[in-house]
């Protein structure tokens, strides 16, 4: 076993981290185990859980259930190949998702990672195109502060220009983008905040195989809740120029915002969705691209019958035994109460930090909570601060956010929203 300094020492030589340098590497904290809402350092301090893994840590770490789903399948095969095989975890997640997804999503495809199951829902929409024989419909329509992953297809319909890939714009393909939905979660709905995307949309209808969106919440392009009317009126408007909608439910996905799929807020249903993340309650890595029966009819029925991706690990069966475990754990445990308890208690304790002078926003929707600083964040200096506070809070940007395991109590939840206020409070 490595010494705490000889596992530093190695990770500084050879490991890359996310988003990061190796010449000026941000400090890394080496974990010794993680347990509920805990993640435990190698020195025995324990830091409550704020990030949930970036968003996948339903029922917090080291879960019973999900341990004995995952080993119970592991005795069984570890994998199997998907060409030519199927397996009862598949199965059952597939018939899983498609219940409790929105109306109309029958058919699902498994792969490795949200990225890549933004490119299968990309590659879908071409490849239905391609199969009416309408091979110009190349485009997709995305919305500036958009974020879907750092896959190259995926890349090319995140923001060209606040998002984080604007160094490789020149070699992405060129896709349109529609202003970001100004008209905020909870207020009245402006209906010139939806001229621009309604004028390229119909502009542009002959070209577009897509419109691509986050569901009412913008995540990585800043953390953005937008009104629901917005995404109503992109349905309706796919529906009248005949454009396929797909939905990146990645993030947003499993009751993050309050309800189970971020679409539900507008009562509508895309023709694609993607999930991953939380999909697993953040044990293992895999992602799910739904579509409907005229999606996956048209595919199949075309020119081109054959839908063109097939990862190796496709539907690994470990990871989709984790998944049935972490969706039954969440249906079965009230989930809505669990995360209306939060968003209650995060609206009111992190209502403070409005007044700080630091902080240029306050906003909250279901599980998730996010403080908006006037200046970028130093997170060199203030993630050290909040592990000193035996915290795990990472920020990113002006954004000091919170999206906490949904196990989380309230004495726990308040040393975390305690822990930015004091963070915050000193940055004035
Ligand atoms: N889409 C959205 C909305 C995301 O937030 C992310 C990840 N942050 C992705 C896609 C990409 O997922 P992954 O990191 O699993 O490739």
């Amino acid at each position: 076993m490595l010494s705490t300094t000889e596992l530093t020492d190695l990770d500084r030589e050879h490991l890359w981290h996310p988003y990061t340098s190796f010449t000026n590497p941000s400090p890394v904290f080496p974990v010794r185990r993680a347990q509920g809402v805990h993640i435990e350092l190698s020195d025995g301090k324990k830091l409550i859980d704020g990030m949930s893994s970036w968003w996948s840590v339903l029922h917090g770490y080291n879960n019973p259930v999900i341990n004995k789903a995952i080993t119970d399948q592991l005795h069984q095969f570890a994998h199997v190949m998907f060409a030519g095989f199927t397996h009862e975890p598949a199965a059952q997640l597939a018939k899983t998702l498609v219940d409790i997804t929105p109306a109309g999503l029958n058919k699902v495809f498994f792969s490795d990672s949200g990225s890549v199951a933004v490119e299968v829902a990309l590659k879908m929409a071409i490849q239905y195109w391609y199969s009416q024989g309408e091979t110009q419909r190349t485009t997709f329509l995305a919305l500036r502060r958009g974020y879907h992953g750092d896959t190259f297809g995926a890349m090319g319909v995140c923001d060209p220009h606040s998002g984080m890939h604007h160094l490789f714009h020149q070699s992405l393909s060129r896709h349109l983008f529609a202003d970001e939905p100004e008209c905020k979660f909870g207020e009245p709905f402006d209906e010139r905040s939806f001229s621009n995307f309604s004028h390229l949309l119909q502009r542009n209808r002959q070209k577009i195989a897509a419109v691509i969106l986050e569901p009412i919440v913008q995540g990585a392009g800043g953390m953005h809740f937008y009104s629901p009317i917005f995404l109503q009126r992109v349905r309706e408007l796919c529906n009248k120029m005949n454009v396929l909608l797909i939905a990146d439910e990645i993030a947003t996905g499993f009751g993050r915002t309050g309800k189970l799929f971020a679409c539900e807020h507008a009562n509508i249903s895309p023709d694609i969705m993607c999930l991953g993340k939380a999909l697993t309650g953040g044990y293992l890595t895999l992602a799910a691209t739904l579509c409907n029966d005229t999606v996956s009819d048209g595919i199949c029925r075309g020119k081109n019958s054959i839908f063109m991706h097939g990862p190796t690990f496709m539907a690994n069966p470990l990871a989709c035994a984790a998944a049935n475990a972490s969706i039954d754990l969440l249906l079965k445990n009230d989930w809505q109460k669990k995360v209306s308890n939060i968003e209650q208690q995060l609206k009111k304790e992190l209502e403070d930090c409005r007044t700080m002078p630091a902080v240029a926003d306050v906003r909250v929707l279901g599980a998730i909570g996010v403080v908006e600083l006037k200046e970028a964040a130093n997170l060199a200096e203030l993630q050290p601060k909040f592990v000193e506070l035996g915290i795990w809070i990472r920020p990113f940007g002006k954004l000091i956010y919170l999206m906490p395991p949904f196990i989380i109590n309230e004495t726990e939840l308040r040393v975390l929203t305690t822990g930015i206020k004091t963070v915050v409070r000193s940055l004035a």
